[in-house]
């Protein structure tokens, strides 16, 4: 679980009902390429990877781990030291109150970077306005989602939300975790299809990590 020493709100506390965080990393140079930021961990996530290495971070309902106001007490403090802050999962688009959130870090002068898969393309057009750079998975080819999300039109909603990313004009980095329990070799090379018919050229693989994850099937 994500986490750091800025102290945890009590349990089940929600935060002025602003937004549910999961963890809080006060620092990464990792999670934002050429920036170093501070990451925050939203929880809640309605799809449900079997390589997800942060498995607690998807139950929606869980309490928030940090009140928000801790949340921006930190950042205020770390004014001029950090370039930016990440919202990350989970999920951040699942958030109601994301917008709300990302406007408050934003008045305090950083730079807002997300991560995501593009499970909600009406809510990623409202904050896209407001990001300077995005993480965008790009799991399976669209077809294969559903085995792979447990989620039905998580294909659709991905796809959907990476061509209001690209009309943006927002830089982004696409990516896909290699997942060798699910990419049987038809499924890689639609995959491959994929991000060729995209035209994406710097897209990066990423290694499986078994690390956090639940119990696999072999
Ligand atoms: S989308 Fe991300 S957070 Fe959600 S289940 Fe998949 S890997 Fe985990």
């Amino acid at each position: 679980m994500p986490g750091s020493d800025i102290g945890t709100a009590a349990s089940g506390v929600w935060d002025r009902g602003l937004i549910r965080i999961g963890g809080f990393a006060p620092v990464s140079f990792a999670d934002w390429p050429g920036e170093i930021s501070a990451v925050i961990f939203c929880q809640g996530c309605p799809w449900d990877c079997g390589y997800c290495h942060n498995p607690d971070l998807i139950p929606a309902r869980a309490p928030s781990r940090y009140g928000w106001d801790q949340i921006l007490g930190f950042l205020r403090q770390r004014r001029g030291l950090l370039d930016g802050v990440v919202f990350s999962g989970g999920e951040p688009l699942l958030q109601k109150h994301l917008p709300a959130a990302m406007a408050a870090v934003k008045e305090l002068g950083f730079r807002l970077g997300l991560h995501t898969g593009g499970a909600y393309p009406a809510r990623f057009g409202r904050v896209l306005p407001l990001l300077d750079w995005v993480g965008f998975d790009i799991k399976a080819a669209p077809q294969d989602y559903p085995d792979l999300t447990h989620s039905r039109r998580s294909g659709d909603d991905a796809m959907e939300s990476f061509r209001l990313l690209r009309r943006s004009g927002v830089p982004f980095e696409t990516r896909t975790t290699l997942d060798p329990y699910f990419f049987t070799p038809p499924r890689l090379f639609r995959l491959e299809q994929t991000i060729r018919a995209l035209g994406l050229n710097d897209h990066r693989m990423q290694d499986y990590r078994e690390t956090g994850t639940r119990p696999r099937a072999g």
